[in-house]
């Protein structure tokens, strides 16, 4: 029989990169599907709520957690071969994602450069649909394999099952319910650029794979916050979609006010530019505050605490509200 192994009080101050302090009253690192299989029937058994981490870069943590958390930790990556036009390349949850990246590139299969550098795990990236300089997972996807946790079952999904959308899943919109346990991306054998996001439209269109996942660490590396150096979790709101009344309203007041249409006809408002314009970048509540190199990000000034961010959270998207009519909804998971 596959078992896996228990913590007790398990730390995961190191496990979130807001670097919050907490613990879980019981905690496991899972090596492999068998062993996912044996701590949810452990977990049953025991009638534990169950939290599954990979990163930590888009969960905001609790002190303590009563329940039993996992942390992804499944390995392997591989080149499963041909489908028509694309490469076919397998890696399971527990691969980091920007490692995962960099070894497609080492072994001459581009196509995810424009996601380097985005801190977390392999199996994380579906849950929001990952996306950064004109890409997003939803482009390389081929399909996906997880555990259901209500049928105890691994199944096999494909991208019309996932149900992507901006920054949104099936993983997302039934939180618990599936734990990925590998991802499989289609990468285009004849890959071309892309190169028509601002920082990343200078480049020649010659350049190669690697010319462009240097260029997005770059521009990553100027704007964002380190995690190692000052805790955070990137963006902290969604990026509004409105409707085109809603955005022609906030235009008649702010004519500067950055806007990139939607195929739908929606238009996609920005975020960290309603926060900086309300005045509140570089804004604290205790330890936590709005980063001042960008309005998007919350950052830890050391020792902060999730009501902290709670409440910074409360006060921004009151305000933005109030200025602008337009509400803010939270990007990472609140545990
Ligand atoms: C500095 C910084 C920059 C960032 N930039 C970007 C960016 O450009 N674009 C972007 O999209 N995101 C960005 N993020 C957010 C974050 O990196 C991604 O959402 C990432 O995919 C989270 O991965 P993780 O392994 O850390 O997930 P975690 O934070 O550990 O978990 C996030 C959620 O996914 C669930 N989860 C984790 N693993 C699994 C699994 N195997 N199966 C099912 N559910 C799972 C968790 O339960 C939780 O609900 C950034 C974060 C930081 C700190």
């Amino acid at each position: 029989m596959t078992t896996f192994s228990l913590i007790q009080s398990m730390d995961l101050t190191a496990a979130n990169t807001f670097g919050l302090s907490a613990s879980s009253r019981l905690g496991a690192i899972i090596t492999s599907p068998d062993e996912l299989t044996a701590a949810y029937d452990y977990a049953r058994a025991h009638g534990l709520p169950v939290h599954v981490l990979g990163g930590g870069s888009n969960v905001i943590l609790s002190p303590q957690f009563d329940g039993l958390t996992l942390l992804m930790a499944i390995k392997g990556k591989t080149l499963i071969g041909q489908d028509g036009e694309n490469n076919i390349v397998e890696a399971a949850a527990g691969e980091t994602w920007h490692d995962f990246v960099v070894w497609t590139l080492d072994n001459d299969l581009p196509g995810l450069e424009n996601l380097a550098l985005i801190p977390g795990t392999v199996g994380a990236s579906p849950v929001q649909n990952i996306g950064a300089y004109g890409l997003e997972l939803a482009d390389r996807f081929d399909s996906l394999t997880a555990f259901d946790t209500q049928t105890r079952a691994l199944c096999t999904f494909s991208a019309a099952e996932c149900r992507f959308a901006y920054r949104q899943s099936v993983f997302k919109a039934e939180p618990g319910r599936y734990i990925v346990t590998s991802v499989r991306f289609a990468l285009p054998a004849q890959w071309a650029p892309i190169l028509n996001y601002a920082g990343l439209n200078t480049l020649p269109p010659d350049r190669s794979p690697r010319a462009v996942m240097d260029q997005v660490i770059a521009l990553r590396q100027s704007k964002l916050p380190d995690p190692k150096k000052i805790g955070n979790v990137g963006s902290f709101f969604h990026n509004p979609v409105v409707t085109a009344d809603v955005h022609a309203t906030v235009r008649a007041a702010n004519p500067t006010a950055p806007a990139y249409p939607q195929p739908d006809g929606s238009i996609k408002l920005s975020a960290g530019w309603l926060i900086e314009q309300c005045g509140l970048k570089g804004a604290r509540e205790g330890q936590v505050g709005v980063s001042d190199r960008h309005a998007l990000v919350l950052v830890n000034h050391g020792g902060g605490t999730r009501a902290e961010i709670e409440a910074l959270a409360a006060r921004i998207k009151a305000t933005v509200f109030e200025r602008f009519g337009i509400g803010l909804t939270a990007e990472p998971v609140f545990y």
